[in-house]
């Protein structure tokens, strides 16, 4: 069971409203300052989680327990971000659960692989790969804030050149040329394990899938999601006017043994 009182040291989504929410360590004396006055996070110690919170300019706040896509929309980016609608097809299709292994490459800004983090814990472990080790730098800072940091293996490496790792459960990609990975990623993979790629363009993924066919993979799928949001009001529900267009493909596909 998680647990449902906030205590020092924890993070809290404080929230105003849809487009104002702040990412808030709850700390000894510290007070949290907004555009609404400032808050006393300190007070929210031993409350439960959906507890309001009032400034000292009198606006109320409320203090949520933070999900994954909290974690993965206010980090620090360097790269674009793998977004949440993205994210969660992607950890259905490679099938991970907790103790499952998983390469990643490459790492970006570690939106990704926060997600894969979350999923496998407490035993499991990520492999992420990158090959500019700035980034590497900056995702190990957001893996840190998520607490999720003891969950993965950075490696400032090429995966192109081939995955140290064996008997892994699921490979996920999001880099420039996944096609030059998949004969390493089927020698990587147990019998049955996942691939799963994520391209922002069509000759991408036509490239890919050629790949894998002769890399011999098996039930393969690409798919794109669309996700648009809905304004809701009695007698004026609708779809919203701006929605984000296009992010990427998903290809998804399972090892056959050869
Ligand atoms: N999914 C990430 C974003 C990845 S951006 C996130 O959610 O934050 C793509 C990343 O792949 C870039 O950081 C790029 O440097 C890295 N990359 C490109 N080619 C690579 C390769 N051959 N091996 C490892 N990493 C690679």
């Amino acid at each position: 069971m998680s647990q449902s009182v906030i205590g020092e040291g924890d993070d809290i989504l404080l929230y105003l409203n849809r487009s104002r929410t702040y990412l808030v360590r709850v700390e000894k004396s510290k007070s949290f300052h907004t555009h609404k006055g400032f808050v006393q996070v300190e007070q929210l110690v031993g409350k439960p989680y959906g507890a309001r919170v009032v400034s000292n300019t009198g606006t109320e706040f409320v203090a949520l327990k933070p999900l994954l896509s909290d974690f993965i929309f206010k980090s620090q980016r360097k790269t674009q971000i793998t977004y949440p609608k993205d994210v969660a097809l992607m950890v259905m299709f490679c099938g991970i659960g907790s103790g499952s292994r998983v390469v990643e490459a490459g790492t970006g800004t570690g939106a990704l692989t926060t997600a894969l983090a979350h999923y496998v814990k407490p035993n499991g472990r990520v492999y992420s790969y990158e090959i500019r080790e700035e980034f590497t730098d900056l995702a190990m800072k957001n893996l840190q804030r998520a607490k999720l940091l003891d969950l993965v293996e950075f490696k400032v490496k090429d995966i192109t050149q081939g995955i140290d790792e064996s008997e892994v459960d699921a490979i996920v990609l999001d880099l420039a040329t996944p096609w030059l990975v998949t004969q390493h990623a089927h020698s990587a993979l147990k019998g049955g394990g996942a691939l799963v790629s994520f391209s922002p363009t069509i000759d991408q993924i036509v490239k890919t899938v050629e790949a894998l066919q002769q890399s011999g993979f098996v039930d393969i799928e690409t798919v794109e999601c669309m996700m648009r949001g809905m304004q809701v009001e009695r007698g004026k529900t609708r779809p919203e006017t701006l929605m984000t267009g296009h992010t990427g493909y998903i290809t998804h596909a399972r090892k056959a043994l050869t």
